[in-house]
């Protein structure tokens, strides 16, 4: 029986969340109140939206939200079981052909997440003889699927491909598996991976290559096939894992790859074995927005239209956007570098203050010392929306000295 004097064990999280209220980096979490788009209320605020990774607008396409409705009156809302068991739809195969089909490879399998695809993934190919050589910015979820799997982690310099290969040779004599990963597109600084140089690394070596390319499906390669396509290097990547959460606009993460290592994870990757499928819903919004990535390339050109424009006008202010001599990112995703963390927090208040929505992203997403705001563009953004976010970042950073 409980009694009055019991002391709560859990004391010790309200100790660590003041340190970080005294830290400055405490948040809340905005609500948004309407549809996931380019201008939309948070907290009862109408702002302009820079934070979201609705890239292409999909969240809310017609196409696509006709698709869920469909598929909820013909098949329910749930899947029943996970899809080793009984949740196995036909839906769900047609959008794993589809994806396969889209990426020109034999296979596919479609997980919960990207985080789980990417955890399912790595820890189900590799055991504790095993090496992976993993560049020191990939996703957590890269990180956390190193970890489960037991492997030994060598990390690379961010982009190094030769540092890459160093730690390829360095493990060359031993018996484990190497298995060499990367983003496609960098999630906090918008760069890209140097696929073509890392691919004659792995192959040096004969490491399995894996490129994580959940920001770059929709957004590089023909119709957004992603960094593969983007630098031509078909047939040299073993295992390819997309989210389609991002600009997919829906939820999910796949993994492609040859027939017999996709079965193999139907076997073997928990997530997959481990919790239950996506509801029929979600797989008919998936392939209606496939569709769309074919037949509506016109969502990828103004995608890049707005971001070229975007990244320009946010140089010439004088913001640090990564990089030395020339900007760091090369992607619809663009930091604006602070470095403190606390600075950060009160200039992100600040722009919601005056209708900008830019949420600032400090330790432990992002390395200390290095705390941004992290802009993302969308096909969906107006030029006058942009410009009125320019001129808000303008005024809010001269009155913060963060501009000088
Ligand atoms: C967002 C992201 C993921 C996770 O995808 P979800 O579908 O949101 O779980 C994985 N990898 C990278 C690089 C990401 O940016």
């Amino acid at each position: 029986m409980p009694t009055a004097t019991r002391t709560n064990p859990l004391s010790y999280l309200t100790t660590q969340l003041d340190e970080l209220k005294a830290k400055g980096t405490y948040f809340r979490l905005r609500v948004l109140e309407d549809e996931q788009a380019a201008v939309c209320t948070f907290d009862g605020k109408k702002v302009i939206n820079l934070a979201s990774n609705n890239y292409l607008g999909l969240t809310t396409h017609p196409k696509l939200r006709e698709a869920a409705l469909e598929a909820t009156r013909k098949y329910g809302v749930g899947s029943g079981a996970v899809r080793t068991i009984a949740g196995t739809m036909k839906i769900h195969m047609e959008l794993e052909e589809k994806i396969a089909r889209f990426k020109n490879v034999e296979a596919c399998v479609v997980f919960q997440s990207g985080f789980t695809a990417n955890a399912g993934t790595v820890s189900a190919l590799l055991g504790k003889d095993d090496f992976i050589i993993s560049d020191e910015l990939n996703h957590a979820s890269i990180i956390d699927g190193c970890r489960l799997s037991r492997a030994k982690i060598l990390v690379f310099r961010h982009k190094d491909a030769a540092h890459a290969e160093e730690q390829l040779a360095s493990v060359k004599d031993q018996p484990g598996r190497k298995l060499l990963i990367t983003d496609g597109v960098f999630s906090m600084d918008g760069d890209i991976g140097p696929l073509p140089a890392l691919c004659d690394a792995a192959e040096k070596y004969g490491a399995i290559m894996m490129v994580d390319d959940a920001h770059s499906s929709g957004v590089l390669g023909r119709n957004g096939r992603g960094t593969i396509d983007h630098f031509k290097v078909h047939g040299r990547v073993d295992i390819q894992v997309g989210t389609l959460s991002k600009a997919i606009g829906a939820l999910g993460g796949y993994v492609c790859g040859s027939r017999d290592f996709i079965e193999f994870l139907y076997h073997r990757a928990r997530p997959f074995l481990f919790s239950t499928a996506h509801p029929p819903s979600v797989a008919a919004t998936c392939i209606a927005a496939f569709d769309v990535l074919e037949r509506e390339p016109q969502l990828m050109e103004k995608l890049w239209e707005n971001t070229h424009y975007f990244k320009k006008e946010l140089g010439l202010l004088g913001f640090n956007i990564g990089g030395v001599t020339t900007p760091a990112s090369e992607t619809p995703i663009t930091p604006i570098i602070i470095g403190d963390g606390k600075l950060t927090m009160e200039f992100s208040r600040e722009l919601f203050k005056e209708g900008v929505l830019g949420t600032g992203i400090a330790s432990p997403t992002v390395p200390e010392g290095k705390a941004r705001i992290r802009t993302i563009m969308t096909a969906t953004h107006t030029r006058e929306q942009l410009d009125q976010a320019l001129d808000v970042l303008k005024q809010v950073g001269k009155r913060m000295g963060i501009l000088g």
